[in-house]
């Protein structure tokens, strides 16, 4: 019976580091790659590029100074030679390569100073008869001062300790055709020699594609248990009386397409359940999610409920703002705005409006949902362009949700979505205890009724078109519509590629599109080194447009832009006052202004795709023919071109957001949001699709069949970091 090995504190915290902090997670901590030493290879063989075992003698030993110090030594096993070269090195080494000592060692061969080498290669003394490895020698991910044999070792022991079952009935895994998880982890730890490396450092090997459907099994879980448990907390429900709504309609200049129609019944639904929504409105660039969040709003309203829409920055609040007034004042609903940068009179005019209940519609930036602005009766939040918010926000967001429901009643904060503080997630290492793990299916049931409080329903927007199998993963505990049609009418936009020494042409292009009553934007480089440099840049912009078409008018935003200077130099733009707009990137979500159909972005081998997709989206949006032109300046390195390519074919912002995540990789594409997918250790999103669809559906099996399983899975994978999914 092997014991457990004993953890020194400097270890525990080592261990830490890497996401360890109890016995069954040294289990999980599996393999980057793996080393060959179940056999030796005869130097003689030994090819240059190829990383081996080799065992000989020292021939020859010594320190040398050119052409940098080094301990260099021959090794001869009777087939040929080989130097080994070590560049840091101390006396123990030296001692191991005395001349006469049987030496074995592992590394990759290389053409050297002195003939084929190994540098740095690993080591040990050994006898003519010590026994080879008789499986792979696994290379686990490390942090500095644990070595490969420490957390070998210490992961060795815990394989032999830790009871290791299936979390999993034998008979969904047959059904799955899925190998057990026992034989999978071991054989992963320790695979036998007939196995191919090159396979499991693919992960494509059976054993992987089980741990890979284990993690994201927990995650679904986990997202799904947070869906579900939303489903029994209290929301007013707001029914939709039609009263508002039906008026708004009848006084828009154009209908609803399809797509809008069907999100909106799904809104519609949902608001009218006593349990809040919390839905994520997907749609393009331009597909009309403002008259929809706008009837939204409309249904709380006629239910006498207060709405806040909250956008991510001024010039789209501000736009927002004179979009649903223009709607609804005629409907006798005045919104009152909210923005960090109003007077202090005026912040508190607006807070005392919302505070009271007198004023029904709340629109503004963050600002909306900081301390001191208490609403009366929230029934609806809305958040444009979600994506754009920090997890902060996110959070103050939900904390105002959830403010009118504590004063009445303490709710369970472990069990309410998105209150994870630093001080409830970093559970102290539990390696010498057993789990007991905070959240399961079956708790929730039993303790939810305790938190039955109305809280108000949420809706996000978003331009961020996610490919669906992102989508259903990152947003699992939420709600999704998606509005995959664009109004008619709309021509598709132009995009052409110009060499940056064509300048010229462009601006003449630019005079006669002005020329002709359209009007323009003229996007600055992103500089993203110095925003003090980029706001100089889009000054000498403006002011050289100003010099090149003197008789255009022309205006300059930019972000550092004073904001009721912002929203001026907007509106003028709006009202067809100015033809030509410089800007930097600020315009990029958002700004709705149909009669701009022509658009130049300088330097865009600087940007990333969506923002690019996001830009051009600023045209198009009227009847005209709208041109975006894309100035480029050479040399363009692989990735500049590659994105170049895919915005010059392609509109569809789903497409190009499958292609940004082809090139990217899911991380950065989705930016700052902490979630399942940054908790994914072993899948990959890019590969792994079919996968995540399973595991999603047997998620949704299991809770409703198995809680018994759900809270078994959970309690391996993810037991302590179920907190970290939800801010
Ligand atoms: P986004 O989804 O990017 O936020 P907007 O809501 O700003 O798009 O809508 C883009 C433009 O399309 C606006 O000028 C809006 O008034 C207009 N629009 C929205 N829905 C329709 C429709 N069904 N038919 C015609 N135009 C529409
Ligand atoms: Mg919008």
């Amino acid at each position: 019976m092997t014991t457990p090995l004993k953890i020194t504190p400097i270890t525990l915290a080592k261990l830490a580091k890497l996401g360890i902090t109890r016995r069954s997670d040294l289990v999980l901590h599996l393999p980057l790659r793996y080393e060959d030493e179940t056999h030796l290879a005869p130097i003689a063989t030994l090819q240059v590029g190829e990383s081996a075992q080799i065992q000989g003698v020292v021939a020859h030993s010594e320190v040398t100074h050119r052409p940098h110090r080094a301990l260099v030594c021959r090794l001869e096993d009777g087939s040929g030679e080989v130097f080994l070269r070590f560049l840091h090195f101390h006396a123990g080494i030296q001692q191991q390569l005395k001349v006469g000592k049987r030496v074995r060692a592992v590394g990759e061969v290389r053409e050297g100073f002195y003939g084929r080498e190994m540098v740095h290669p690993k080591c040990s003394n050994v006898e003519d008869d010590t026994p080879l490895q008789t499986s792979l020698t696994p290379v686990y991910p490390t942090t500095a001062g644990l070595s490969q044999t420490s957390l070998r070792k210490l992961i060795l022991n815990a394989l032999d300790v830790i009871p290791i079952s299936d979390t999993l009935p034998a008979a969904l895994c047959n059904r799955l055709s899925l190998q057990d998880f026992p034989s999978s982890i071991r054989l992963l730890h320790q695979p036998t020699p007939d196995i191919s490396a090159a396979r499991l450092e693919a992960h494509s090997h059976p054993a992987w594609q089980r741990i890979k459907f284990d993690e994201l099994l927990a995650q679904q879980i986990s997202m799904r248990i947070h869906h579900r448990e939303r489903h029994q907390r209290a929301a007013v429900a707001l029914l939709p009386r039609g009263t508002l709504t039906q008026s708004l309609l009848a006084a828009l200049p154009f209908s609803l397409t399809q797509a809008q129609q069907k999100v909106l019944a799904e809104i519609s639904r949902d608001l009218s359940l006593p349990h809040p929504m919390q839905r994520l409105l997907l749609g393009d660039v331009g597909s009309g999610k403002t008259i929809v969040a706008a009837l939204a709003a409309l249904q709380a309203i006629e239910n006498g409920y207060q709405v806040a829409l909250m956008s991510p920055t001024e010039i789209l609040a501000e736009q927002h703002f004179l979009k649903l007034s223009e709607w609804l004042e005629p409907l006798g609903i005045t919104p009152v705005w909210l923005s960090g940068s109003l007077k202090k009179s005026a912040k508190q005019r607006a807070t005392a409006a919302i505070a009271s209940g007198e004023t029904l519609l709340a629109i503004g930036t963050h600002a909306l949902f900081q301390k001191n602005v208490q609403f009366h009766k929230l029934g609806l939040a809305i958040v444009d362009e979600q994506h754009k918010f920090g997890v902060e926000q996110r959070l103050a967001l939900h904390a105002k949700g959830k403010e009118s429901a504590e004063i009445t009643q303490a709710v369970r904060p472990e069990l309410v979505e998105g209150q994870s503080t630093p001080s409830n997630v970093g559970l102290k290492p539990d390696l010498r205890n057993s789990v007991h793990p905070s959240t399961g299916p079956g708790r929730t049931e039993s303790e939810s009724s305790a938190a039955r409080a109305p809280e108000p329903h949420q809706l996000m927007m978003s331009a961020t078109p996610i490919p669906r199998t992102l989508a259903m993963s990152f947003y699992a505990d939420l709600d999704v519509s998606v509005i995959d049609e664009l109004p008619p009418g709309r021509t598709p936009i132009v995009t052409k590629l110009v060499n940056d020494n064509r300048r010229a042409e462009v601006c003449e292009r630019v005079r006669a599109a002005c020329a002709k009553g359209q009007q323009a934007y003229w996007v600055c480089p992103l500089i993203e080194e110095s925003e003090t440099l980029e706001l100089q840049n889009a000054q000498e912009t403006f002011e050289n447009m100003q010099a090149t078409f003197s008789e255009l008018r022309v205006g300059l935003v930019h972000g550092r832009l004073d904001n009721a200077e912002k929203v001026r130099v907007m509106a003028a733009f709006k009202a067809g006052e100015l033809d030509l707009l410089v800007a930097t990137t600020v315009i990029e979500v958002g700004v709705d202004v149909p009669n701009a159909s022509l658009m130049v972005i300088e330097h865009a081998e600087r940007m990333g795709l969506a923002q690019l997709h996001q830009l051009r989206g600023r045209v198009g949006r009227g009847a005209a023919h709208s041109l975006c032109i894309l100035l480029f300046q050479p040399p363009l390195s692989e990735l500049a071109r590659a994105r170049l390519k895919i915005i010059f074919e392609h509109t569809d912002g789903f497409v190009i957001a499958q292609e940004d995540l082809q090139l990217r990789g899911p991380g950065e594409l989705l930016g700052a949001r902490q979630s399942g997918v940054a908790m994914l250790r072993f899948a990959d999103l890019n590969e792994d699709g079919e996968l995540l669809e399973l595991a999603r559906k047997v998620a949704d099996e299991l809770l409703s069949d198995d809680p018994d399983t759900c809270r078994k899975h959970l309690q391996r994978w993810i037991a302590h970091k179920h907190d970290f999914l939800h801010v």
